[in-house]
């Protein structure tokens, strides 16, 4: 008999028939024997409906009122699951945040959370009944609700894991797993049945959107073993996520990504001195702009250029807030450009092995492919291209680094 954490995203439970499909597959569980508790996502597309029609209020809605709106669509999944487990049998009892106290700091729509109060679930774990969870959310100190950020469920399962001590935290999602690349773009890319925390951190952080990166960090600063399966072929083997000492082969490249998510900034002329750069990035992070690569080049008279990136929907922001230090400081003109994607290359191996960057460099020029930017980590090389040759440049690097699975009908 195990202790099983088993959270079901939007996908999973877009309709009523597949609601009823989630709790037949918990269904099994349970009748072996295991503690099942659940978490559950709101069903596919809701949470986005509310946010539009936050909007639709305000552009920019009142903090506390937006997270009270969103976290609904929760409430309604966990209620319909619970209804469809109790129908075949399975006593199951729908909790929200608050009820489990789920304790959350006050930062609304990006809560982290402090704290998980076990008693409720492992009550009902006790008595064989099913506690089925509400992903995202939390409350504060005052009582408030919360949270947690986009695709928070999966923090919520994560943290559910570790507080009651999980053997696992199975994550069904609407992809088989992790793959060498998106199979949309590249045909012939393999599920990778296990991957390390760090490899998939960097995956998640570089447009492979197979589960939140904070909820990665969760898992492994607190040791839950996640495995990521499918709500559509519950057989399917999924991708164990595990520590790097856990890998039985630790490849070179594991995956390549693509990120279109990204936006750059150029300024063409700022003062070569100290204190430019601090006082251009501590503006930015002052409004909570997350920098992801950044460039600086030496151009003449004492003068530099500098790039950086930021996510798509911050690019306005970040612009504004340029312009403005350009025009107290006298700094060069700005520009910014949408057109761009990020692809990188991840893999442990990338630690001890020299020689990645290089070969990703050779394949793309090969390809005709300018790369304006270039950012690194013990792990990952990524490149900026124009959005244009994303797709171009996914598949030429997943075939330079030989990650598509054999074709059988070639010999
Ligand atoms: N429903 C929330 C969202 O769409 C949380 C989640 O799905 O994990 O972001
Ligand atoms: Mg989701």
């Amino acid at each position: 008999m195990a202790r099983l954490v088993q959270k079901f995203g939007g996908a999973a439970v877009a309709g009523l028939e597949r609601v009823s499909a989630v709790a037949e597959q918990i269904k099994k569980a349970w009748s072996n024997n295991h503690e099942v508790a659940v978490v559950v996502s709101a069903m596919k597309g809701e949470t986005d409906r509310l946010v539009s029609l936050a909007q639709q209020v305000m552009q920019q809605p009142n903090s506390r009122e937006y997270d009270v709106l969103v976290s609904s669509g929760e409430q309604v999944s966990v209620a319909l699951l619970a209804m469809a487990l109790n129908k075949i049998g399975v006593p199951a009892c729908s909790l929200l945040g608050h009820q489990v106290r789920i304790r959350t700091d006050s930062s609304h729509a990006r809560a982290k959370i402090l704290s998980v109060d076990t008693n409720r679930v492992k009550e009902l774990l006790t008595v064989k009944k099913v506690p089925v969870i509400a992903g995202f959310q939390g409350i504060d100190a005052h009582e408030e609700l919360t949270t947690l950020g986009r695709g928070g469920s999966d923090l919520t399962a994560v943290a559910l894991a570790a507080a009651l001590a999980a053997e696992t935290c199975e994550v069904y999602k609407d992809v088989d797993g992790v793959f060498t690349a998106d199979p949309l773009v590249c045909g012939d890319a393999a599920l990778i049945e296990t991957v390390s925390y760090e490899e998939m951190m960097e995956l998640a952080s570089s447009g492979a959107k197979v589960l939140q990166t904070r909820a990665v960090l969760f898992a492994k600063n607190s040791g839950v073993s996640i495995h990521v399966k499918s709500c559509f072929n519950w057989d399917r083997p999924g991708t164990q996520v595990v520590s790097e000492d856990k890998l039985m082969e630790k490849a070179v490249v594991s995956a390549v990504t693509i990120d279109k998510n990204e936006a750059k900034i150029g300024i063409d002329r700022l003062p070569d001195k100290p204190g430019v750069a601090a006082k251009l990035f501590s503006a930015l992070t002052e409004k909570e702009i997350f920098v992801d690569m950044i460039v600086q080049n030496v151009s003449s008279e004492g003068n530099c250029a500098l790039a950086f990136t930021v996510p798509k929907d911050q690019v306005e922001e970040a612009y504004a807030i340029v312009k403005q230090l350009c025009q107290e400081h006298g700094w060069g003109g700005v520009l910014k450009d949408e057109k761009v994607a990020k692809v990188s290359a991840i893999g442990v191996g990338m630690r001890t092995h020299s020689g990645v960057a290089s070969q990703m460099f050779q394949a793309l020029a090969e390809e005709g492919i300018n790369i304006t930017m270039i950012g690194t980590s013990e792990i990952r090389i990524s490149c900026l291209i124009e959005e244009k040759y994303a797709e171009l440049a996914l598949r030429t690097l997943h075939e330079a680094f030989r990650l598509g699975q054999p074709n059988p009908n070639k010999s």
